[in-house]
């Protein structure tokens, strides 16, 4: 039996009302609150039994656009500043409906869904100045790229044959990184079964950069006391505050030591397609390099990528040696299985979707000059945010402007210093449950921050002067009552 439609006229109906639709919906994103709560009768449809029976397409469609569609996180809309999300585009969506519907499985195989990866990941490689022979993949995102590159640094530079004999089979690993890294490098070294404790979280500066003196000391203690450092992690963009750390500055201390060095841009990296270049200046000089593309390069959930310097180092990470390759995944001299793994032994995934495609259709449709333009748009936009809150008298910047994120709070002179944080938090709650405006939060120095963080290539200046206003409308309120 097939599972296609029995009705191929009915479907293609159906079909054009979902991108009819949903074209229209993304055309109006302005019109509607950022976010609102999923409503208790949509939460109360959509808990049903397993659905035993099907039911017309039209019929789910309709129950989609009834309880799903009308309550997203917000991020699609112009006033969505939280965490690191990334907005979408138009074309991403319909490529992600062209990328399915093809469905070719990007192992690797003779192909053109392969050659669309390789092109995109040299047109991602020359962006941010890497070799042309530079390795590299599409991988879920930021936090699976950042995995990747570590466990290529692990394999690279661990001194034993981990793949073969495991942690047991060397001295204790320990790896470097600030300690405003974000939380994926404690989970990564959790799943890499090293523990918490080989992580070296090292001390910041006033401008939330790694001081690399104290990372050298460390490195240097450590060898002495026995361990086996391997890698030094460096943040272009953090997550709190968008600080930039001395890239050029720890590639030399990685050389110094015989250290692999790989950076997490997950956002910040992707100022390299912008004429603020200069901000991540020395990335390029990475052993590898996470990104995102469904952040700061707007493209649908999920696509990220990781890049090697050295195209051997990834290989030797995950291909199997000789005859550990299994014969169900050999690669023939012809037909389909040219290049079976070509993928699939840069990274941890063997079944893989087309996310190449959204990426070089994008990238294709919008031109990178014009992603580039809306990146330094957001940079611009905070900067101009960074200005509006040091000049208001009742604002207070709670970090420096580095790059794309404003962190403030409400602060006027004669409130008590321990009613701002909760007053800020309260502050924060109701700009989201009002629909105004979803900044996230953050604490810096103990202080509760506002947080803004600026990916969004729908948001004008007008935006961000409405989010002031009703902050110190907002603040205001609270404060009085
Ligand atoms: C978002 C983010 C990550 C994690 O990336 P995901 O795509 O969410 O997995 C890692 N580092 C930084 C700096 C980030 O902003």
């Amino acid at each position: 039996m097939s599972l296609d439609p029995t009705d191929w006229n009915e479907t293609r109906a159906v079909g054009r009302a979902m991108v009819d639709d949903i074209l229209t919906w993304l055309e109006t994103v302005r019109e509607r609150p950022v976010w609102t709560s999923v409503p208790a009768d949509a939460k109360a449809r959509l808990d049903e039994a397993v659905p035993r029976a099907g039911a017309p397409l039209a019929e789910v469609y309709a129950a989609f656009k009834r309880d799903v569609l009308p309550y997203p996180t917000g991020n699609i809309h112009p006033r969505f500043w939280g965490w690191v999300m990334g907005t979408g585009t138009t074309t991403g969506a319909l490529a992600e409906m062209l990328a399915a519907a093809m469905n070719p499985h990007l192992a690797g195989y003779d192909q053109s869904a392969a050659i669309i990866e390789r092109q995109v990941l040299d047109w991602l490689k020359e962006l941010v100045d890497f070799p042309k022979d530079a390795s590299g993949v599409l991988v879920s995102g930021g936090t699976a790229a950042n995995v990747e590159g570590l466990t290529a640094a692990r394999v690279a530079r661990c001194s034993f044959d981990i793949r073969e004999e495991g942690l047991r089979a060397g001295p204790p690993l320990t790896l470097y990184a600030s300690s405003e890294t974000h939380g994926w490098i404690t989970q990564a070294c959790e799943t890499m079964g090293m523990g918490r404790q080989a992580l070296r979280s090292i001390a910041v500066d006033d401008d939330y950069r790694i001081d690399v003196a104290a990372c050298r000391a460390r490195i240097a203690a450590d060898i002495a006391a026995g361990c086996r450092p391997f890698a030094i992690v460096g943040n272009a963009g953090t997550v709190n505050t968008g600080a930039v750390d001395d890239l050029v500055a720890l590639r030399a201390l990685a050389d110094d030591f015989d250290l692999w060095f790989h950076i997490d841009g997950a956002f910040g990296a992707l100022a390299a397609w912008s004429d603020s270049r200069a901000l991540v200046a020395g990335q390029e000089r990475a052993d590898s390099l996470a990104f995102d593309l469904h952040k700061w390069g707007y493209m649908p959930y999920e696509v990220g990528v990781i890049l090697t310097r050295d195209p051997g180092a990834q290989l030797a990470t995950y291909k199997p040696g000789g005859a550990a390759k299994p014969a169900y995944l050999r690669s023939a001299e012809g037909g389909i299985s040219v290049d079976t793994t070509y993928f699939a032994d840069r990274g941890m995934q063997l079944s893989r979707g087309f996310r190449a495609l959204k990426v070089w259709m994008s990238m294709k449709e919008q031109g990178v000059d014009r992603i580039g333009n809306a990146i330094q748009t957001n940079i611009d936009q905070a900067r101009r945010l960074g200005v509006m809150v040091e000049a208001h008298p009742d604002l207070q910047l709670l970090a420096p402007v580095a790059m794309n994120i404003v962190c403030f709070r409400y602060a006027p002179s004669g409130l008590a210093a321990d009613t701002l944080n909760s007053l800020n938090e309260a502050i924060l709650i109701a700009l989201q449950a009002r629909g105004i405006a979803v900044p996230s939060q953050t604490v810096l120095h103990d202080r509760f921050a506002i947080r803004v963080c600026i990916t969004n290539h729908r948001s004008q200046d007008h935006d961000f002067d409405a989010l002031v206003d009703a902050v110190v409308k907002i603040g205001a309120e609270l404060a009085a009552a």
